[in-house]
C-alpha cells in the first residue's frame, strides 16, 4: 500500500471502530471539526494521561492548572493576537476559491526555482562528467535571470507583508501574473487580513455586550495566572506551570484529517526561568520531549527536531519536533524559548506587577519562558496510523490490527468466554469483574471465538482471555497476545497480576 492509500484506510478504519467521527455528521459535517467515539475517547484520554504524568507528577517543580476558555479580551491585545494572529487572503473571483496570498506568491518562487533546476539539468547532460552546476549557475545569463526575478519577487514580498501593506502584496500577485489554479484567470481581489481567531458576544444586552474571543492557545490562560500559581503553590524558579485543554483557530486551508483542525486541544507547558538561563533549559526541554516521545516505542525514525531560522519577534530560539505522518514529517510539538515577551506585555496591558522576587540574587524580575506545546490531535494522528497495520496471515487470510503500546490502548483487556452457555459466561463475568476496577475490560460473547479476536485486533486491545470449559475444572484461562498471537495458559489467580503488569503506564517511564 502506498502512503495514500494507508492514510485513506487509517481514516475509514477511525470511523469504522468508533475512534473518530467527522462532527454532527448527518447534517453532513462540519468543516474540519471532529468527534472522538468510544475507543478515541479513550485513547484520547490516555494519551494526555501520559503527558499530564510525565509533566506534574515526575517533575517537582511543574504543577497543573485548567484555566477557562473565555479570558478578558485586552488579553489577546496584550499577546498580539488581535494585531496579528492572521493570514493574508486573497479571492479569485471566478473560480470563487480563496487562498492564502504568501502561499500563492510561495508557490509562484518555487516554480521559477523549477525553471532553474530545469536549464542545470539539461546544462549537465550537455556538458556530461566535468560540469559544475554552481559554476553554471552563477554564470548563465538565464539562469542569472531568474535569480534576480526571485530575489526581487522576495524582497517585495518580505516589505509588504513586515510593514503589513496589502496592496503591495495584492500589486505583486498581479505583477508576477499569477493565476488561479483552478479558473486559470487573473480576476483577483484585494488582500485581506484574516484573523484566525473566532470572536463570541458576552453578555445580554446589545450595547453592554463585549467580544470575547475562543481561545488560540491556552499558553495565555498560564501568563496571567503567573503569579496566582507561585504564590499559592509556593513555586520557586525554575518552575512549570502545565495545562491541557481546547484552542480554536479559524483555519483557511483545513484539511489532512485532525492533523489541522478548527478545534483541537493543546498540551502546553510554560517554565519559567531566571533571565540568561534560558538556553540551557531550552536545551533541557528539548532533550526530554523528545525522550518522551521515544519513551512510546513508535519507533526512533519516526521523529525529527527542525529548527527554526526566522524566528517570530518574541523567541529567541525554536524548534519543532516533526513526525513521520502518512503525508509526511510535519509538525508534532514546538519547544521555544519566549523570553520575557508575555508576561512583559501583561505588565504591560494591566498595569500589575508579574515579577519574582528571587531570595538568591535579592531581586526582582520578569522571568524568561521556554515552552512546550503539543496538539493532543496531532499526537493521537501520530499514534493511529503508526499503529494501523494489515497483516497476511499464515494461512494466507488478513488481519487489521492497531498495535498500540498497551498502556494507552483503549481497551486493556477482553474476556471472552469460549461459548454462549455451560456456565462459560457465568465463569467469565467473575473474571470481568476481577479485573474492571483496575483497567478498561471489555467482556464479549456475541459470534465465533475467531472473529472477536478479530474485533478486539481492530481496536487494539493488548490481551484477550479466553474461558474454555477446562476453566471451570482446573481454574485455568488463555491468554492470547494481539502482537504475537500467541496463546498460554495461566491460573486465574495470576492473571490480574499479569493484565497489570502489561499494561501499567509506568512501563512507558522505565
Ligand atoms: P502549524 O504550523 O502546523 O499551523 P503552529 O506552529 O501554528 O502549527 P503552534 O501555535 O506552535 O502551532 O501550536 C502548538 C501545537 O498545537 C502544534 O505543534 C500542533 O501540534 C498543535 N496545533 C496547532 N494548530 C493546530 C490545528 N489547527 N489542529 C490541530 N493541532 C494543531
Amino acid at each position: 500500500m502506498n502512503p495514500d492509500e494507508i492514510f485513506k484506510n487509517v481514516v475509514s478504519h477511525a470511523k469504522e471502530y468508533g475512534f473518530v467521527f467527522p462532527s454532527s455528521e448527518i447534517y453532513d459535517g462540519l468543516g474540519a471539526v471532529y468527534d472522538y467515539g468510544p475507543y478515541g475517547s479513550e485513547l484520547k484520554n490516555n494519551l494526555r494521561r501520559y503527558w499530564w504524568i510525565a509533566m506534574t507528577q515526575l517533575n517537582e517543580n511543574i504543577v497543573g492548572i485548567d484555566a477557562a476558555i473565555f479570558m478578558h479580551p485586552t488579553t489577546w491585545k496584550a499577546s498580539g493576537h488581535v494585531d496579528a494572529f492572521s493570514d493574508p487572503l486573497i479571492d479569485n473571483k471566478d473560480s470563487k476559491k480563496r487562498y492564502r496570498a504568501d502561499v500563492l506568491l510561495e508557490d509562484h518562487l518555487a516554480k521559477i526555482q523549477g525553471k532553474i533546476d530545469k536549464e542545470v539539468e539539461k546544462a549537465a547532460k550537455r556538458f556530461g562528467e566535468s560540469f559544475d552546476p554552481e559554476m553554471y549557475a552563477s554564470t548563465n545569463p538565464r539562469v542569472l535571470g531568474y535569480r534576480e526575478e526571485i530575489q526581487k519577487v522576495e524582497d517585495r514580498m518580505k516589505a509588504a507583508l513586515e510593514s503589513g501593506n496589502l496592496e503591495d502584496l495584492q500589486q505583486l500577485i498581479v505583477d508576477c501574473e499569477i493565476v488561479c489554479p483552478v479558473s486559470g484567470s487573473r480576476n483577483w481581489t484585494e488582500v485581506r487580513q484574516f484573523n484566525l481567531m473566532f470572536g463570541t458576544e458576552m453578555g445580554a444586552t446589545a450595547d453592554g455586550a463585549t467580544t470575547v474571543y475562543l481561545r488560540p492557545e491556552t499558553a495565555q490562560g498560564i501568563f496571567v495566572n503567573f503569579l496566582n500559581v507561585q504564590k499559592t503553590a509556593r513555586m520557586k524558579i525554575p518552575f512549570g506551570i502545565a495545562q491541557t485543554g481546547k484552542a480554536f483557530r479559524n483555519e483557511i486551508v483545513a484539511r489532512q484529517f485532525i492533523f489541522r483542525m478548527r478545534e483541537f486541544e493543546q498540551m502546553e507547558m510554560q517554565f519559567f526561568v531566571r533571565p540568561g538561563t534560558e538556553m540551557e533549559w531550552y536545551q533541557h526541554w528539548k532533550e526530554a520531549r523528545m525522550k518522551w516521545h521515544l519513551a512510546l516505542g513508535l519507533g526512533a525514525d519516526k521523529y525529527k527536531f527542525h529548527d527554526h531560522l526566522k524566528l517570530a519577534h518574541y523567541a529567541n530560539a525554536a524548534a519543532d519536533i516533526e513526525f513521520k505522518f502518512p503525508f509526511g514529517f510535519k509538525e508534532l510539538e514546538g519547544i521555544h524559548s519566549r523570553t520575557d515577551f508575555d508576561l512583559g506585555k501583561h505588565e504591560e496591558f494591566s498595569g500589575k506587577k508579574l515579577r519574582y522576587f528571587d531570595p538568591e540574587l535579592n531581586e526582582s524580575y520578569i522571568p524568561y519562558v521556554v515552552e512546550t506545546s503539543i496538539g493532543l490531535d496531532r499526537l493521537f494522528l501520530a499514534v493511529l496510523s503508526t499503529a494501523y497495520q494489515v497483516e497476511t496471515l499464515a494461512d494466507g487470510s488478513t488481519r487489521e490490527v492497531l498495535k498500540f503500546p498497551a498502556p494507552i490502548a483503549p481497551v486493556k483487556v477482553a474476556v471472552l468466554p469460549l461459548v454462549n452457555k455451560d456456565g462459560l459466561p457465568e465463569k467469565a463475568r467473575e473474571i470481568f469483574e476481577l479485573l474492571r476496577f483496575d483497567v478498561n475490560a471489555q467482556i464479549d460473547s456475541k459470534e465465533s471465538i475467531g472473529k472477536r479476536y478479530r474485533r478486539q485486533d481492530a481496536i487494539g486491545t493488548p490481551l484477550c482471555v479466553t474461558v474454555d470449559h477446562d476453566s471451570l475444572v482446573d481454574g485455568m484461562v488463555t491468554v492470547r497476545d494481539r502482537d504475537t498471537m500467541e496463546q498460554e495458559r495461566i491460573p486465574i489467580s495470576e492473571l490480574r497480576g499479569r493484565v497489570l503488569a502489561k499494561v501499567e503506564m509506568r512501563n512507558l517511564f522505565r
